[in-house]
């Protein structure tokens, strides 16, 4: 494979991040995990990897991060790359963007976690050879990337998909986990719903279970609405929450039954909704794909007021 680029990956967790030298092709040579502690102490230590890996590998020629959000994506923003409100302590309105560029020396490709795990998933995995897929991952929240030829759509911010709007159940009762939304579907069906609602996660009740319909059901909404929206070729379901066993499939009949007959013959497939086919790699596997794809243009150039 004489074309391959040596790149460096980054991909950072709300808790841990990974720091990854590889090959475009998504290929890892050497990992490290890091506690994503502040930036002004996590920067370094992610410059001195690369550093440190330099006289056995080699000196990495790009970069590509998939993080943690909200964070500007759109790459002809001004302030591309720039951190938004966030839990995260030192992590608000950090400049990640210029902070990598000035400690690593190359302008990085920053797309969010989810977005990072979709490109790995569209170039080797379970969204390999369709033009438009979405990737969600249902698990302390839910997250959602709309993958157009293997890269994220571009978009104002990013999508936000985990925080659209349900129908709730007539006697489900129990409080929204969003801070935001009383309906939406991460506040419903995300893992710290789940646990409030029931007590347990998600696997402690069997299929065809009032709690496993519950869930499957709202997820099976939030699958329906994306495919009358955006009419993807596939959704992989991702996160912890969906390795609960047979939820997938419990989520495609609940949004086959949300959809009516209205849907194409191919969202009757039982391949639509899948697994991913990539494990936890996925996010910084992405990050190395990532490194070297062409920075989308934006659709509107953004321009401060
Ligand atoms: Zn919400």
């Amino acid at each position: 494979m004489p074309n391959r680029r040596l790149v460096g990956g980054i991909e950072l967790g709300g808790t841990k991040s990974i720091v990854a030298i590889g090959y475009d092709d998504g290929t890892i040579l050497e990992q490290t995990s890091l506690p994503t502690i502040v930036p002004e102490l996590l920067i370094p230590q992610i410059a001195e990897f690369f550093r440190s890996h330099r006289d056995g590998l080699g000196q990495i020629e790009a970069l590509g991060v998939g993080a943690f959000g909200p964070i500007i994506v759109a790459p002809k923003a001004q302030n591309y790359g720039r951190l938004l409100q966030t839990n995260k302590p030192g992590w608000s309105n950090f400049d990640l963007a210029t902070a990598l560029s000035s400690a690593i020396g190359l302008t990085p490709h920053i797309v969010t976690d989810v977005a990072s795990a979709g490109i790995a998933e569209a170039a080797l995995g379970a969204l390999r050879g369709y033009d438009l897929g979405i990737y969600l991952t249902v698990g302390t929240g839910i997250g959602g990337a709309i993958i157009c030829y293997g890269q994220p759509l571009p978009a104002l911010l990013h999508p936000e998909i985990g925080h659209i709007a349900l129908q709730r159940h007539r006697n489900d009762v129990a409080p929204s986990c969003c801070r935001f939304h009383a309906n939406c579907a991460e506040g419903l069906a995300a893992g710290p719903a789940i646990l409030a609602r029931f007590g347990q996660s998600l696997s402690h009740f069997s299929v065809g279970s009032a709690e496993h319909n519950l869930i499957a059901d709202y997820l099976g909404q939030l699958c329906a609405n994306l495919v009358l929206t955006l009419s993807p070729q596939r959704i992989v379901l991702g996160g912890g929450v969906c390795k609960t066993p047979g939820l997938i499939e419990a989520t495609r009949a609940a949004m086959l039954n949300h959809l009516g007959d209205y849907a194409p013959e191919d969202v009757e497939s039982e391949y639509f909704v899948c697994e991913p086919a990539l494990g936890q790699d996925a996010g910084i596997v992405g990050a190395l794909c990532l490194a070297e794809l062409e920075k989308p243009s934006p659709v509107i150039a953004l321009r401060r007021a």
